[in-house]
């Protein structure tokens, strides 16, 4: 018996891959994940890994050379096929570095099939580094075990995003002022959240949401919600009622 348990249990290590896969596909990685596979892991010839493109599911995969540098991989069967996504948008202002990694971090895990970068009035971040975004959003996905990564779409302004709204998309608008309850007014089809900054929105925005035909002002009750917890809550309480959250876990 070894002195303590290996954690997690018999889990491969999981990565993402820009690349297509397909059953005998070799590919070589460098930069962070051959690092991380071979420096941090130890992994060597031989060792199992789990890879997903985002397209065609998720595979195993074998190590046939290992370098710091450079790490050459055959994969050798699907595992599984890419899942369906729910059809869930999360429409959020950005706030301040670290509290914005968190937020794509979770909502990556709670399922969100898009993440949109609204700039309102009141949005104090002005420069948003997408790549970084990204990274944390690949991250989510690689740990959770998805194997669709949500779409992390470029910041749009908030009229340009109003003005645009595809005929047919529910728009449940998270308003600290008031509204049904989030849980009563979900109805199933495609939605999306929309979430406002740290100051709110303004009277004039608050308007023009409403004028949105799709637009259904929602209450996330009775308390003021931070703008990330306000985007979690929301996005939970959507899964749990239309989104997937029915479905049992995997395995
Ligand atoms: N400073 C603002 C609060 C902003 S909270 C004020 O004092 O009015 C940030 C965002 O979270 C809000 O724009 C809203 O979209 C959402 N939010 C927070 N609490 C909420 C609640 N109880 N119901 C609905 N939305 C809420």
């Amino acid at each position: 018996m070894p002195a303590t348990p290996a954690w997690p249990p018999e889990s491969l290590p999981r990565l993402y891959v820009p690349e297509p896969l397909s059953e005998g596909a070799r590919l070589v990685l460098d930069g962070p994940p051959a690092n991380y596979l071979c420096a941090v892991l130890r992994l060597t010839e031989g060792a199992a890994v789990k890879l997903f493109d985002n397209a065609t599911g998720e595979w195993r995969a074998e190590i046939v050379e290992a370098g710091r540098k450079r790490v050459t991989l055959a994969v050798s069967a699907r595992l599984r096929p890419r899942e369906p996504v729910p059809d869930l948008w999360l429409l959020f202002a950005p706030i301040k570095r670290g509290r914005i990694d968190w937020l794509v971090e979770k909502a990556t895990e709670l399922g969100a099939a898009r993440l949109v970068p609204v700039l309102t009035r009141r949005t104090i971040v002005d420069k948003l580094n997408l790549d970084r975004l990204r990274a944390h959003v690949v991250e989510a996905a690689e740990q959770c075990e998805r194997t669709a990564l949500p779409e992390l779409a470029e910041p749009v302004k908030l009229p340009a995003l109003l003005s645009g709204w595809p005929a047919g998309r529910a728009l449940y608008f998270a308003d600290e002022q008031g509204g049904t309850p989030l849980a009563e007014a979900v109805a199933p089809g495609p939605a999306a959240l929309l979430v406002g900054p740290e100051g709110g929105f303004t009277a004039e925005e608050r308007a023009a949401v409403r004028a949105v035909p799709e637009a259904r002002p929602v209450a996330l009750g009775p308390r003021i919600l931070r703008a990330d917890t306000a985007a979690l809550a929301a996005l939970s309480i959507w899964m749990a009622t239309a989104g997937d959250w029915g479905a049992a876990p995997r395995g």
